[in-house]
């Protein structure tokens, strides 16, 4: 396992982590979470991503009973999560510091931990002042509740902000961002986020670098019958199963049946390739994959092995068929 500094921090963070978001608390059971976690965590993986709302919080609490089963040293493990979205009532969502330090202490009752060491804001909230969201943030990691905090889907303008709001009050600044990154889903990281690495040197964690496990190829000839994207009563699901279905989805499975070709010539699997592709670039922290079963843990983390394999001219190759290079 590769290990990456998060951001401009000391803290280190396995280049693949491990999310839990549709499969655990949801599509499988806690005894399939456990031996994913323990899996992941015995092929280097120190990092493990939940949040508040995914399965209900039921995630937390799977990852949690894992996390406590395995008794692995706490300072072993980087563990994540996310507040936003907590509940139907009124205070139970957005980022109003009622919000922020109340979710906190669910998120780490669900957990069973003292404190989490990375507490994002899962999406930006612009009904709450920004004085408000970074001094709730701060009062939490003050408190030993969260190490440091970061965003997710926030735009480059509304970190800035924050950035701008803890230089002025001398208060903490988010250090890292989440966002979507994969070969399909390329400009935030690529283009709008260039000056928050440069400017800040912000950390990067990625979602979905399989975008949702279409880059493995798995959904080349329809959709298989065990896979996330087979949930149906899940919205999400439905609406990347209704996806594929369209001129759009088509284009996308010609290209990752293409990408096939090129993995076939470096000796790997598309969902290695793939994952490689967001490896290589210097900007991402840690790539958090998401796995239904021990053996996609043990295929994913051979990607690492593929990333000095991405010379210029098979980089060029991938741009050839992807074809969506963002314009500087
Ligand atoms: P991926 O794009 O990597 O999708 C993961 C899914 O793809 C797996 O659950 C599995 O689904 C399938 N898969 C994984 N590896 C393979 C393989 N080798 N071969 C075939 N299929 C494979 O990541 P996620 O979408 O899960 O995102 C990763 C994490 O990022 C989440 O768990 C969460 O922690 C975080 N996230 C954050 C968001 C945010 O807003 N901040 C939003 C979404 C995710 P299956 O076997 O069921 O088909």
């Amino acid at each position: 396992m590769e290990y990456r500094y998060l951001g401009n921090s000391g803290l280190m963070v396995s280049a693949l982590s491990l999310g839990g978001w549709v499969t655990y608390g949801g599509q499988v059971s806690p005894e399939i979470a456990q031996k994913c976690m323990k899996a992941a965590f015995d092929l280097g993986i120190n990092f493990f991503d939940t949040a508040e709302v995914y399965a209900g919080g039921q995630c937390e609490i799977d990852m949690g009973v894992a996390i406590r089963k395995f008794g692995w040293a706490r300072s072993d493990l980087v563990i994540s999560t996310k507040l936003f979205w907590g509940g139907k009532g009124r205070n139970e969502r957005g980022l109003s510091r009622k919000h922020i330090i109340e979710g906190t202490d669910a998120c780490l009752k669900r957990l069973q931990l003292d404190y989490v060491d990375l507490l994002y804001a899962h999406r930006p909230d612009p009904d709450t002042p920004m004085e408000e969201i970074v001094r709730a943030f701060n009062h939490v990691i003050n408190q030993g509740k969260a190490f440091y905090w970061g965003t997710s889907e926030w735009s480059a303008q509304q970190i800035t902000e924050a950035h701008a709001v803890a230089g002025r009050l001398n208060l903490i600044a988010p250090l890292m961002e989440q966002p979507q990154y994969n070969m399909f889903h390329r400009d935030r990281v690529e283009k709008e986020y260039l000056p928050l690495f440069k400017n800040y040197k912000m950390g990067a964690t990625i979602w979905s670098p399989l975008a949702s496990g279409l880059l493995s190829g798995k959904y080349n000839e329809g959709i298989p019958g065990d896979s996330r994207l087979a949930l149906q009563d899940n919205a999400v699901m439905k609406r990347l199963r209704d996806a594929l279905d369209t001129d759009d989805g088509r284009v996308k499975i010609t290209k990752v049946k293409k990408l096939a070709n090129i993995a076939e010539q470096l000796g790997c699997t598309t969902s290695q390739l793939a994952l490689a592709w967001c490896l290589k670039n210097p900007n991402v922290s840690s790539v958090i994959t998401g796995a239904s079963k021990p053996s996609q843990l043990e295929e994913n983390v051979k990607a690492l092995g593929i990333v000095p394999l991405l010379t210029e001219e098979i980089m060029a190759s991938l741009e050839d068929i992807l074809a969506n290079k963002p314009a500087l």
